[in-house]
């Protein structure tokens, strides 16, 4: 079952983020990784602002990484929504990805218990048709 409603707008992807959505349907965390200087970057973007390299690789990570920041959400931001609040939304700070920080949900932590800092690991939300999103639960959890 989906973390959020059915009917909750999914990604579409484009040229430079259609890599990171294709391997999340395999149920990999992958990161553009600048091929040139090595700095990874997130969401992606077709130059490296470090070094301005066009070339890039897709670094799979472990999938585990820390609670950089979160809110909770209290009112429904899309019809499709009603009902679900509260829930999370979590900005993830990726292990083994630099700075790369990804926003996302922890699915098995109730607000009261969300704490910035908190070790996550990534599960996929099946949303259907064969795609998955990447989302995440406490890390010493069941
Ligand atoms: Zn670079």
């Amino acid at each position: 079952m989906s973390y959020l409603p059915e009917g909750t707008p999914v990604p579409s992807p484009g040229p430079d983020d259609a890599p990171f959505w294709d391997a999340c349907d395999r149920q990999e965390l992958r990161i553009q990784c600048c091929a040139d200087c090595g700095t990874f970057r997130h969401p992606p973007i077709p130059v490296c602002a470090a070094c301005r390299s066009t070339k890039s690789t897709w670094a799979r990570t472990s999938g585990t990484g820390t609670v950089f920041s979160y809110t909770v959400a209290h009112h429904p931001t899309h019809p499709a929504l009603h009902g679900a609040p509260p829930y999370n939304i979590a900005v993830i700070h990726l292990d083994g990805a630099g700075d790369v920080r990804l926003v996302s949900n922890v699915v098995d932590v109730p607000p009261d218990e969300m704490r910035i800092g908190m070790r996550v690991i990534v599960v996929w939300d099946a949303i259907g048709d064969g795609h998955f999103l990447p989302r995440f639960r406490r890390e010493d959890g069941p």
